[in-house]
């Protein structure tokens, strides 16, 4: 693939941010840090990640509800089935809609406990399509579904994972957010097979900077993303380095970036971690530049 340089990059790329939602004060002050610093750089919007089995259910409000009510960022909450009737999770959607949120990232969720069998609750959604059907009944919500470059474990095979996320749009989903990934072929292959079957809608690549490798190894393997040997050989040494293993983790999201957008790709997702460094540094290279719009109502 020829990729420009990123000194030739137009500026034209879109971004959008996730955070999870904070369980102290300091973190409260951590995120919203994040969110000052990235803000400026105008995203399409930013999302608040739904904890396990519905464990942050008030703390992801809250923070969505911040957002929406200091910043011109349009908020996106995410939201899952777990452990959860379908009158439950419809009563949450609908406190969304009434606090002016209006896109919500529709998930199945992961089982209460890792590596476990996924269990559906006897009166719940059934999984993130059935989902998406639901919140389609409740208001006309902007909603992204997830996707797997590299195939959800719980797939048989990749085919019933084209066929599910298409499910998903044919529901009433609006886009799909992709899981971390670092080949950019594997998007790429995943982004020709969902065209091929039919699949309209934006595709996001969700970009994961890692300056940790044992760290990303842990949940890389429960979500179906796969860590190349070259990443352990890049952080080789570097335990004690922290400021080395920052420059080395934006340099290999930032090609990964660069690479996906000599392939046509415009909007970037950003896991940030609620950290703002490595993926201010990544937008940087991709030629934005901040300006003031967005933090207009938190000025
Ligand atoms: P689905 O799309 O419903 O399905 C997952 C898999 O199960 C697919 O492979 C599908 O083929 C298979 N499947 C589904 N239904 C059936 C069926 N009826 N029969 C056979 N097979 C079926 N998790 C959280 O807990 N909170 C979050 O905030 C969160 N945010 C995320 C954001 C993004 C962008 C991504 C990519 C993931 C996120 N996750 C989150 C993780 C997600 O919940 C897990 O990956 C989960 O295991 C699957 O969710 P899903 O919405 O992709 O499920």
């Amino acid at each position: 693939l020829d990729a420009p340089l990123f000194a030739d990059l137009a500026g034209d790329a879109q971004v959008s941010f996730e955070f999870f939602p904070p369980k102290t004060e300091k973190m409260e002050a951590q995120l919203w840090d994040a969110i000052q610093t990235l803000a400026p750089l105008g995203p399409r919007f930013v999302s608040v990640t739904y904890g396990a089995g519905g464990s942050t259910r008030e703390r992801t409000h809250a923070t969505v509800a911040r957002i929406a009510k200091e910043t011109s960022i349009p908020a996106a909450a995410h939201l899952t089935c777990v452990e959860a009737t379908r009158e439950e999770v419809d009563a949450i959607a609908r406190a969304y809609w009434e606090a002016g949120v209006r896109h919500i990232v529709a998930l199945r969720g992961d089982p209460p406990t890792l590596g476990e069998k996924y269990v559906e609750h006897p009166g719940g959604y059934r999984n993130a399509a059935d989902l998406v059907a639901g919140l389609r009944r409740i208001a006309p919500f902007d909603i992204s579904v997830a996707a797997y470059p590299e195939c959800h474990p719980d797939s048989v095979d990749s085919q019933a994972d084209i066929d599910n996320l298409k499910a998903k749009i044919d529901a009433g989903a609006t886009r799909a957010i992709s899981q971390f990934f670092f080949s950019p072929e594997a998007f790429f292959r995943f982004r020709d097979r969902a065209a091929a079957a039919g699949i309209e809608a934006e595709i996001v690549p969700g970009i994961l900077p890692v300056s940790n490798v044992a760290q990303t190894r842990k949940f890389a393997s429960a979500c179906g993303a796969a860590i190349p040997s070259w990443m352990d050989r890049l952080f080789e040494g570097l335990d004690d380095q922290p400021a080395a293993r920052q420059l080395v983790a934006a340099t290999i999201a930032a090609e990964l970036c660069r690479r996906l957008y000599a392939g046509g790709v415009r909007h970037f997702h950003f896991y940030t971690l609620n950290r703002a460094e490595l993926a201010f540094a990544i937008c940087h290279l991709l030629g934005l530049r901040a300006g003031k719009t967005a933090l207009e109502k938190a000025a």
